[in-house]
């Protein structure tokens, strides 16, 4: 690991500052994915800015209805809050379907959507990655990727994004909130938040440099039965071949999204108006223009059948 330095920041804007002012600097939250990327030097960040003393760790009820999440909330308070696990059940589900009990503790609501790609050829400093060092290629095209994307991927990179809370926050059709250095605030929705890679693979979300997430909110409470189902090589503690999101009502109508196919959680809008008709035809909607490679295509019927089981249980 290279040598850093680093500081607690007091406020939001003056941790976005601190980030904004140094082009080697980076923010850390629970440091479960950065601190493995720092000991590969994949990432070498030379100053750390904490963001854990800013009082961004609670669940706050909206006007709306809905519920602001603070970025410092960890995925086990997530998971666990009362009113998450009744009116936002596929989110808990998601959730404790990732990681490990220990790791959950610690992973935060922020540093979860920014988790980088488990793409095998990225942790490889040995290997052409795009997405690591811009313009040296990529090792996974035409190498072993059984695990990566199967749609939304480009030439220069066919990543999938490793989240399981991000599916499940793009079907919730959730928001993240931001602040920059200069305290200007935003919002942006999930679905644009993550980016496609084109041929900047290495660009990987709509944040500013030093634009730091203050919280994640969900809209009012939408009903239905709430369904996350995961399908990964061992039982637990392994990242999703292929994930499905779903909140469904009594009549078939609802929503998906998929997790562990694309480079960001991949939610097709005119697939949900397809769910009534079925699983096939919410999959070819899901999946039209899809790219797989010779040895990842078995994802496209992994994903339908994935999405059949749920239907199934939803009308059981
Ligand atoms: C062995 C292992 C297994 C795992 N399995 C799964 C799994 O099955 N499913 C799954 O979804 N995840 C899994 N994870 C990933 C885990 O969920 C992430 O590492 C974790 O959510 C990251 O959160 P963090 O707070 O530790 O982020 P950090 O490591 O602190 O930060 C991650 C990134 O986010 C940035 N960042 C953090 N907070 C902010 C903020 N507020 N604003 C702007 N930037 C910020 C950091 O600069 C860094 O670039 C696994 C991790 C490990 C190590
Ligand atoms: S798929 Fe993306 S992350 Fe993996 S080696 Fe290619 S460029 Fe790198």
């Amino acid at each position: 690991m290279r040598a850093f330095t680093y500081e607690r920041a007091r406020t939001p804007a003056a941790a976005a500052a601190a980030v904004a002012a140094n082009k080697g600097a980076k923010f850390i939250a629970g440091g479960t994915n950065l601190l493995d990327l720092m000991k590969l030097e994949i990432e070498t960040p030379t100053h750390l800015v904490d963001v854990q003393d800013l009082g961004l760790d609670r669940i706050e009820e909206t006007k709306d209805g809905g519920l602001r999440i603070g970025t410092l909330v960890s995925n086990t308070a997530l998971a666990s809050d009362r009113r998450v696990r009744k009116d936002y059940g596929v989110l808990t589900r998601a959730i404790v379907a990732g990681a490990s009990g220990q790791l959950r503790n610690k992973a935060t609501t922020g540093g979860n959507l920014l988790q980088r790609t488990r793409c095998p050829y990225f942790y490889d400093t040995n290997q052409a990655c795009n997405k690591r060092r811009p313009g040296s290629g990529c090792a996974a095209i035409g190498g072993v990727n059984r695990q990566l994307g199967v749609i939304g991927t480009s030439d220069a990179c066919i990543a999938t994004h490793p989240s399981d809370m991000a599916v499940a926050l793009r079907v919730l059709d959730a928001s993240v909130e931001t602040v920059d250095a200069g305290g200007k605030t935003r919002s942006i929705p999930v679905a644009e938040f993550h980016r496609l890679p084109g041929d900047t693979p290495h660009v990987e979300n709509a944040l500013q440099p030093g634009e730091l997430i203050t919280a994640v909110t969900l809209p009012a409470p939408i009903g239905g039965s709430h369904f996350y189902h995961k399908v990964r090589d061992r039982a637990s503690y392994a990242f999703a071949l292929v994930s499905v999101a779903a909140v469904l009502k009594a009549d078939g109508s609802g929503r998906v999204a998929f997790g562990g196919v694309a480079p960001k959680p991949w939610r097709v809008e005119a697939a949900d108006a397809q769910l009534p008709a079925g699983a096939g035809a919410a999959a070819r909607a899901a999946f039209a223009g899809a790219r797989p490679t010779h040895e990842n295509a078995f994802k496209i019927t992994l994903a339908e059948r994935t999405l059949a089981a749920l239907i199934a249980e939803n009308r059981a």
